[in-house]
């Protein structure tokens, strides 16, 4: 692990907890942390909840000084106008988000967000000064017939291909199949594509940035796996669904740590 890869732990909560319930799970996340004295410089922990709670999160991190980050699950790849039900990176940016998840499957799948799409919200990622993790992965008809990088490292640089520069990123590699299903990748098949979207980075835009590159792995990571997937030099965090909404468990995840495990 290079000095700039600090661990991110991204806790994307998809549709669950009103603003009400996301003020009291943050809270609650923000004592869990402080009691086993989390050291955030050693892994960030980020928390991603609905459209609806940011501004209330926004202010519970503020008022209360908490370390921990707020990002968001999507963006629109307009910055504003006539595009109802939409949500501009701008508006994010005010309420101090700083990442954003991009391409997520279950955009891919149930909003039918193409590779076209998804470069176009990473450019207004980029725009408005947020990060995006552009979210990669094969689905199992995909693994069966294309095997387990190709797709990932298809996505990845559909996505960041023809932007005039590019900004922060942070790719995350979700194999479809292992989302919300209990099923998981090995730490071995997580780290070997981890491997070869760095060495896909390093071919399309340099041997620098790919070194920068913060590869993270999702898939029904949990407390009790997460050291096996973070044990490896190449994967540099974790994208926590189901397991993110519970405060303890999540608190476990993001405790892991990376530095002494390698
Ligand atoms: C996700 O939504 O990105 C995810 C990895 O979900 P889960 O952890 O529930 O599999």
């Amino acid at each position: 692990m290079t000095n700039q890869r600090i661990p991110l732990i991204a806790g994307n909560w998809k549709m669950n907890l009103d603003h009400q319930q996301a003020i009291a799970l943050v809270q609650k996340l923000a004592w869990s942390l402080k009691d086993a004295n989390h050291d955030y410089k050693s892994a960030e922990v980020v928390v991603f909840p609905p459209f609806t709670d940011l501004r209330s999160i926004q202010t519970l991190i503020d008022a209360d000084k908490l370390e921990l980050g707020l990002g968001a699950q999507d963006l629109s790849k307009f910055d504003s106008g006539a595009y109802t039900g939409e949500i501009s990176g701008a508006f994010l940016k005010k309420l101090d988000v700083k990442y954003v998840l991009v391409g997520h499957s279950e955009r891919r799948q149930y909003h039918n967000e193409t590779d076209e799409v998804i470069q176009a919200k990473t450019a207004a990622a980029f725009r408005h000064g947020l990060v995006p993790i552009i979210c990669v992965g094969e689905t199992l008809e995909q693994l069966e017939n294309e095997g387990q990088s190709a797709v990932p490292i298809r996505q990845t640089l559909a996505a960041l291909a023809g932007h005039e520069k590019l900004g922060d990123f942070v790719i995350a590699y979700e194999p479809v199949w292992a989302i919300g299903t209990g099923k998981v990748a090995t730490a071995e098949e997580a780290a070997s594509v981890a491997g070869k979207l760095r060495a896909a980075i390093s071919e399309a835009f340099g041997s620098e940035l790919a070194a920068a590159t913060r590869i993270l792995y999702g898939g029904s990571v949990k407390a009790v796996n997460v050291a096996g997937f973070l044990r490896s030099p190449e994967v540099d965090g974790v994208l926590v669904g189901g397991a993110s909404l519970d405060a303890e468990e999540f608190s476990g995840i993001a405790r892991f740590q990376k530095h002494l495990a390698l």
